[in-house]
């Protein structure tokens, strides 16, 4: 009897913090690429911010928790925040075929923006063989994913792809900008998210 497949979906990003425009995110994903679920993986040391002050991990990590306990799809790894140094998707995507086994199709999903730079990344067209790529973006924003695709050929063609999803004029920065200016982020992140950032005193 052949074994079925599972399809994963790796919700890749620093989350400093999660906001709904990412839940939604990866709720329009798992509908549209029918995954069985989806793995949020903070980034400890994002690879490409190591010259830049992100929030402590373990925060992003618990906010990320918070914001996503209620949906039974969705999961958050500590995977990148386990091992020391630079966060690299690659090191992140051996260790969940690892432990997911051959039968499961990954998914890594982030934003378009993160994806316009993948020619950058580690061992990228290695990371193509072992995950399709999936960037968010929002509707008239055209971080050229086309050109990304084209880029890298044939595999590019088969193995990235682009979702549009109108939330995403949320950003982290954008919220990290309305509570330094003392603004609301009511409704912008989870309730539960809002009340840990107060808490701990966050973004001030
Ligand atoms: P970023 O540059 O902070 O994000 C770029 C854009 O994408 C922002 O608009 C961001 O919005 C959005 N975004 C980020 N994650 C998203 C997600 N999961 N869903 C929807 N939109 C998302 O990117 P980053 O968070 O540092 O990096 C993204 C992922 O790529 C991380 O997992 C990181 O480790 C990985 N990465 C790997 C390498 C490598 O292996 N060499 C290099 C760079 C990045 P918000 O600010 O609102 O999130």
């Amino acid at each position: 009897m052949k074994a079925v497949t599972r399809r994963i979906g790796i919700m890749g990003g620093t989350f400093d913090p999660i906001h709904v425009g990412h839940l939604m995110t990866a709720e329009a994903v798992r509908d549209e690429f029918g995954l069985d679920k989806v793995i949020f993986v903070p980034a400890a040391v994002p690879p490409h911010k190591m010259d830049q002050q992100v929030t402590e991990a373990r925060h992003r990590y618990l906010m990320t928790v918070l914001a996503t306990t209620s949906n039974p799809h969705f999961d958050v790894s500590s995977i990148e925040m386990d091992r020391p140094g630079p966060s690299y998707t690659i090191d992140t995507i051996y260790e969940l075929r690892r432990q997911y086994g051959e039968n499961t199709d990954l998914f890594f999903i982030t934003g378009a923006d993160a994806i316009a730079e993948i020619p950058t990344w580690d061992r990228i067209e290695e990371l193509l063989g072992l995950c399709q790529f999936i960037a968010a973006t929002r509707p008239g924003f055209l971080p050229n994913v086309d050109n990304i695709k084209e880029y890298f050929g044939e595999l590019g063609s088969a193995r990235i792809h682009r979702l549009e999803t109108p939330e995403l004029e949320i950003s982290s920065t954008n919220i990290r900008d309305r509570l330094k200016r003392g603004f609301s982020i009511k409704y912008i992140v989870p309730p539960a998210v809002e009340d840990y950032i107060y808490k701990e005193g966050l973004y001030k």
